[in-house]
């Protein structure tokens, strides 16, 4: 008989998986075998969960229950080392995973190299200070004017198994293995991890508790949804969280991310600034200079008021350039002068390497471009 596996056992919870061995009358055990050959030892296929009896894996597999591992179907590799992993899922859709071999300028300073000693026990490729960048969409329905992902409109939502496969399949490829081995999440790939909440932070639970990577390695950037962020900040186990602000003030937010109208940017940094942070956790704001548009010192001093009172940092992001798009980069010197600015009001400000601009990969890039010609 034909059939299509469709049920993935990537995202199913401890308990769910409790649930599925104890229906077909296995013991309950079977659910924590499970739970470690799909997570800890993330597995490609079922005839890899060795602990399980052989009739049982083939059970499941006549049932129509598969890993669910995503499967790499491009790699382009930067010259500066990132990888853009170009990801296939179950119905033939994409999306892209971003590998960042010494993670990014913009993360120093924020208290994450408290984990070092860790590396040091881990042997010289653990030292790597690797971050992934993952994918929430298939594509993205906030339309900001300056990111190429809008221009793909939204498909439709990850499944928690198919962000938490993204991962699982970069690791395996990278051959790096967490906890032994310290890797940073960011979920700032392709489309808003607000607009698919549930699933996200099912993702979230599962990362920390299954592949064992904390918390507090993890970064989540929203376009300001703002009752998602009240919702963030009542959850116990959460990732850190970073706000796209990329402007100053009403007028040029709503002309460069449409969403502002919805939630204007005072209800977004009412929302910042009840944020309940943790011991020294920041809030990161990023902000993407475009040449011209928001990159002017005023709008720099006005960016310190906004931003005043609450514990955060600014994360200024050269705009990556794409053809359709109607902004350009400004100069490395007015940039600098924008940071020197808010640096001089006391707000800790860091001006991010482009990563992986070559092949397509930078902030912004991501609208799985195959032809790589320059
Ligand atoms: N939807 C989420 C996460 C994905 S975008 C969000 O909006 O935050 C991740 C970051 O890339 C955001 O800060 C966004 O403002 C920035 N970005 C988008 N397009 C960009 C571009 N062309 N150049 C530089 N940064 C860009």
């Amino acid at each position: 008989m034909q059939f299509t596996p469709t049920n993935s056992l990537l995202g199913l919870s401890f308990q769910e998986l409790t649930s599925l061995v104890v229906d077909s009358g296995q013991p309950s055990y079977r659910a924590q075998q499970l739970f470690d050959a799909v997570y800890r030892q993330r597995i490609e296929t079922l005839d890899q969960i060795s602990t399980l009896p052989r009739d049982y894996r083939a059970q499941l597999g006549e049932q129509g229950w598969s890993v669910g591992m995503p499967v790499v179907s491009r790699k382009f590799v930067s010259n500066d080392g990132t990888v853009r992993y170009l990801i296939e899922l179950a119905d033939g859709e994409t999306v892209e995973t971003v590998w960042m071999p010494e993670g990014d300028d913009g993360e120093s300073g924020d208290g994450s190299e408290a984990g070092d000693e860790m590396e040091l026990r881990g042997g010289p490729a653990a030292r790597r200070r690797a971050t992934i960048c993952v994918s929430s969409q298939v594509g993205c329905a906030v339309n900001c004017r300056f990111c190429l992902t809008a221009l793909l409109g939204v498909k439709r939502n990850l499944a928690a198994g198919e962000i938490i496969g993204q991962i699982a399949a970069v690791l395996r490829d990278q051959g790096v293995q967490p906890p032994i081995q310290r890797v940073n999440l960011v979920f700032m790939g392709m489309g808003e991890p607000f607009l698919n909440y549930e699933n996200f932070m099912k993702s979230v639970t599962l990362l920390v508790e299954g592949v064992g990577i904390p918390e507090s390695r993890m970064t989540v950037s929203t376009a300001g949804i703002v009752p998602r962020i009240q919702d963030f900040g009542r959850e116990t186990v959460r990732p850190k969280l970073a706000i796209s602000l990329n402007a100053s003030n009403d007028t040029l937010r709503s002309e460069v991310m449409p969403l502002n109208r919805k939630w204007n940017l005072s209800e977004l940094m009412a929302a910042a600034r009840a944020f309940p942070l943790r011991p020294r956790e920041r809030l990161t704001f990023e902000y993407v200079l475009l040449d011209a548009v928001n990159d002017a010192p005023e709008h720099a001093r006005e960016l310190a008021e906004l931003v005043r009172g609450v514990r955060a940092k600014i994360n200024l992001i050269a705009l990556n350039p794409g053809a359709e798009l109607p902004y350009r980069t400004p100069a490395q010197e007015r940039m600098q002068t924008f940071q020197q600015i808010l640096i001089g009001a006391g707000i800790p400000t860091f001006l991010r390497r482009p990563r992986g601009r070559d092949i397509f990969a930078a902030c912004g890039q991501l609208k799985r471009t195959v032809e790589i010609t320059s």
